[in-house]
């Protein structure tokens, strides 16, 4: 579609929404009328930063005022098809619900992304990534349907099956995350003697977690199976995956422009940023085509890179890389760290360093003080231990500007992660332990 038509498109659809969820949720009534806003007010895509911003607290607040899915739900109980958690990893699950036309268009989305990612009808793909709960499972596999592919559902814990299994299928594409694509790497070597490579996986596509983003961690993966890799984003508030990686590998391009609207802000001043090339800030997230549970100016707390330009795959949307989650983003004397960037500078060491590592806080983030403790893992050829130590907080400190100290750990002592990787260690939150929570 040419941007002026899907402008058009958008803003229609835009309208529509504010219309629905100013009748049907109480949430979005209460927070116009603070606002001090009428529905006319809202006419095009250049209106929406009148509306206030929508956070996750406010929809965590909301579910537990209104049970069981919030004031926002929008839509009637009895339309309502699935219920998926969109987080809660601790204390009570965030819930979301989906009626039918949700369903429909978040297969869609979902299928666009997946398909972008590379996924054709002639693939047999491994869905090695949990089926339950959260909406990396489901609707990932209506999309993969949706697309044509055979969908085969092995899930997490089960890494022996799909050695036995891929190889047997002839399955070429895998969907995991990058965390468990090296874990089974791992696996394989250690615990099979096999090649990774005669696995015969010849695509994965990723995501859930950063990682296939990361240059080093990326360049293993690749190389382990022989493999190419790209990588997702979605977001379990707005629709399972929104971005997806094309085979030019630059980027994920945006695959929901007639469901959702993206904002570029600063995290801090909340100020609306210009989608241009190189900008860097948060995703806020407005869904257009959404009936339970819609989304108004949702603050994903994604910090993103975003391209304008056209992709040499041909598709002309504007593309992102994810460079962290705001809430794991540290600052150290004013210069703003993602553990992703870290990761990246430690992933270029191996085969000295195994690429594991834990950063150890001492306070509650984001603010840290100089030198930073990251654990780093010794690998099969570390040279002089005094050496390799300082070379890495050499190249952290040249590539990030922060000082660190390296604590160098043999090879296997720091935990691997099946689904996503851990990289902070808490040791404030350690040193509370057993005294009464203050809530
Ligand atoms: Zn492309």
């Amino acid at each position: 579609m040419e941007p002026e038509a899907l402008k058009v498109l958008q803003d229609y659809k835009l309208r529509r929404q504010v219309k629905y969820v100013c009748a049907k949720s109480q949430f979005y009534q209460q927070k116009f009328k603070e606002a001090g806003l009428n529905l006319a007010d809202i006419q095009s895509s250049e209106d929406l930063r009148r509306i206030p911003f929508t956070t996750k607290d406010e929809l965590r607040k909301s579910q537990e005022n209104h049970p069981p899915l919030g004031f926002h739900m929008a839509a009637d109980m009895l339309r309502i098809i699935r219920i998926h958690s969109s987080s809660g990893t601790t204390g009570n699950p965030n819930f979301v619900g989906i009626t039918r036309r949700d369903h429909k268009i978040w297969t869609q989305i979902t299928a666009r992304s997946l398909y972008t990612q590379g996924v054709r009808s002639s693939d047999i793909v491994i869905h090695a990534a949990g089926l339950t709960f959260f909406v990396g499972g489901l609707p990932v596999k209506d999309a993969i349907e949706d697309i044509g592919a055979a969908f085969v559902p092995i899930g997490t814990g089960a890494s022996e099956r799909i050695a036995v299994t891929a190889p047997l299928l002839g399955a070429h594409v895998m969907h995991c995350t990058p965390s468990y694509a090296i874990y089974l790497s791992d696996y394989l070597k250690n615990k099979k003697g096999m090649d990774p490579k005669e696995l015969g996986i010849r695509k994965i596509v990723s995501g859930a977690e950063l990682g296939a983003g990361i240059p080093s961690i990326r360049k293993r993966i690749q190389e382990d199976y022989d493999c190419i890799l790209t990588e997702g984003l979605g977001n379990s508030d707005a629709a399972p995956i929104i971005f997806g990686e094309c085979l030019e590998q630059a980027g994920m391009h945006f695959c929901a422009q007639e469901f959702i609207l993206c904002e570029l802000i600063d995290p801090d001043s909340g100020k609306v940023l210009e989608m241009k090339e190189g900008t860097k800030g948060e995703l806020v997230y407005t869904h257009i085509d959404r009936e339970c549970c819609p989304m108004i100016r949702f603050r994903t707390r994604d910090h993103v890179e975003v391209w304008t330009g056209r992709c040499s795959c041909g598709r002309t949307s504007f593309r992102v890389r994810c460079i962290g989650r705001t809430d794991d983003m540290l600052t150290v004397l004013g210069v703003n760290v993602f553990p992703s960037a870290i990761k990246d500078v430690i992933g270029s060491m191996v085969p000295r360093v195994t690429g594991e590592l834990l950063i150890q806080l001492k306070e509650p983030p984001p603010a840290v003080k100089p030198p930073l403790k990251i654990k780093v893992e010794l690998g099969k050829d570390p040279g002089d231990l005094v050496i390799l130590k300082k070379e890495i907080e050499a190249l952290l400190r040249n590539r990030l500007t922060f000082s660190s100290d390296i604590e160098l750990l043999p090879s296997g002592s720091l935990p691997r992660y099946e689904f996503k990787a851990q990289l902070f260690e808490k040791v404030y939150e350690k040193r509370g332990a057993g005294l009464p929570s203050k809530g």
